[in-house]
């Protein structure tokens, strides 16, 4: 069999550059080879959904610009039969809070968000305790506040993709790469678990977390781990008033979710690993003394739920790994890397990969910085004071 593009992985960013392949150019042939159409272990459904222009790199404010106006539109975008393809779009903000020690940081982020055109809030802890009473602000610095961000339902996100991309004819496969043939700088050859051979032009390494196996198909190491990271359902014994999602630099990271909220506290202490065990002190030894210290009325709160998942977390520098070069290849492109915010920066870099690949150059955001050069060079591009 042969084709244009193969993509290795159907989640959330496999998909979204299947789908922007063939909007820039319908002719492009594209197979997007998926080994779990369930998608029990991926990383997206696993995922809590945060979207926020938060970020201190031009590069990743302008990825989540894009993305949210693209999720602003995308129920009726990915509309089929009439049918629109709902996300659960909750645009109810999204909070920074730091310690005084971060203000610095912070206040030269907010100025780069601010400069880049968004629309953000600086707040002082008294600002901060009128517009969220309950919030204890006692500790902190200050914070921004990004009103036009929220959270959505990231299943929803995938299957809208999926569904869409479908429908423009690019080829979901249920199969597994279980190798890679190169010919000198080129990969020519994806080798599936089926039997199946599929030759094509470009190769695009979307597998998320485990897209460092896929590099190793073709010995190249990348510094792309697997990162266990949980996400605890829970609900205050006490009213709340309504809060945005609210991230603090103690990496408190949580958002209302039905009759309760949904959050927890990610660490990179954490062994890399393909580890989903669930550990049930977690939230009683991590999350839980920081939750009742920002609200009181967590205080007697029970965790009623906890899901594991997988960051792809690049330990270089903590942001995606876009485009070709790894080791001299030039159609084998890497999309993985992202860190932790993956389902936000789909529609951003979904785009911009399908660019590079049909036109040979970015048009919509400029992600060279986030190449595979940066590893040669040594030089990593980290995000300032937001873990
Ligand atoms: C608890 C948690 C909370 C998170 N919160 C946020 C958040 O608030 N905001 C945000 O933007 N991001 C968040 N993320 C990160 C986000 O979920 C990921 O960055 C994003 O889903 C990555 O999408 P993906 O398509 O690259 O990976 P995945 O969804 O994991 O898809 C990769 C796919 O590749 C397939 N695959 C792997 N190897 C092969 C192979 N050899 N052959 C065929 N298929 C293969 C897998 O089956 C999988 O389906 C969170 C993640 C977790 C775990």
């Amino acid at each position: 069999m042969r084709t244009d593009v193969v993509v290795i992985g159907g989640g959330a960013v496999g998909a979204a550059v299947a789908y922007f392949l063939k909007l820039l150019d319908p002719s492009t042939e594209v197979s997007v080879v998926e080994r779990d159409p369930t998608y029990s272990q991926a990383s997206t459904p696993r995922g809590s959904g945060g979207v926020r222009r938060l970020f201190s790199l031009p590069e990743n404010i302008e990825l989540s610009t894009f993305s949210m106006a693209f999720f602003d539109n995308f129920a009726e975008t990915m509309a089929l039969d009439g049918v629109k393809a709902d996300i659960g779009l909750k645009k109810n903000g999204y909070l920074f809070i730091v310690p005084p020690s971060a203000r610095d940081v912070l206040k030269r982020n907010f100025d780069t968000q601010r400069r880049l055109g968004c629309n953000v809030l600086w707040l002082e802890p008294d600002g901060l305790k009128q517009m969220f009473p309950s919030m204890n602000v006692s500790d902190l610095g200050a914070a921004v506040y990004s009103p036009d961000d929220g959270w959505l339902v990231t299943r929803s996100v995938l299957m809208g993709f999926r569904n869409k991309a479908t429908s423009m004819g690019v080829e979901f496969l249920a199969d597994e790469v279980v190798g890679l043939v190169r010919k000198g700088n080129s990969v020519t050859t994806a080798k599936l678990s089926s039997g199946q051979q599929i030759e094509a032009s470009h190769f695009v390494n979307a597998a998320g977390a485990w897209a460092k196996d896929i590099c190793a198909m073709l010995n190249i190491p990348v510094p792309i781990e697997p990162l266990r990271r949980f996400e605890h359902y829970f609900e205050s014994q006490d009213p709340i008033e309504p809060l945005p999602y609210i991230k603090d630099t103690q990496r408190l990271a949580f958002r209302p979710e039905g009759n309760g909220y949904s959050g927890g506290v990610p660490t990179l202490e954490e062994p890399r690993g393909y580890n989903f065990d669930v550990d049930d002190t977690y939230f009683e030894r991590v999350v839980w003394p920081q939750l009742s210290h920002r609200f009181p009325q967590f205080e007697k709160t029970v965790c009623k739920g906890t899901r594991s998942g997988l960051y792809d977390q690049n330990d270089f520098d903590g942001n995606v790994i876009i485009g070709p070069g790894a080791d001299g290849l030039g159609n084998f492109h890497m999309l993985a890397g992202f860190s932790g915010h993956g389902l936000m920066h789909a529609p951003g870099c979904g785009r911009a990969l399908a660019e590079l690949l049909l036109k040979g150059r970015y048009e919509t955001i400029d992600l060279t910085r986030f190449g595979w050069q940066r590893l040669l060079d040594g030089t990593p591009i980290r995000e300032q004071g937001i873990i």
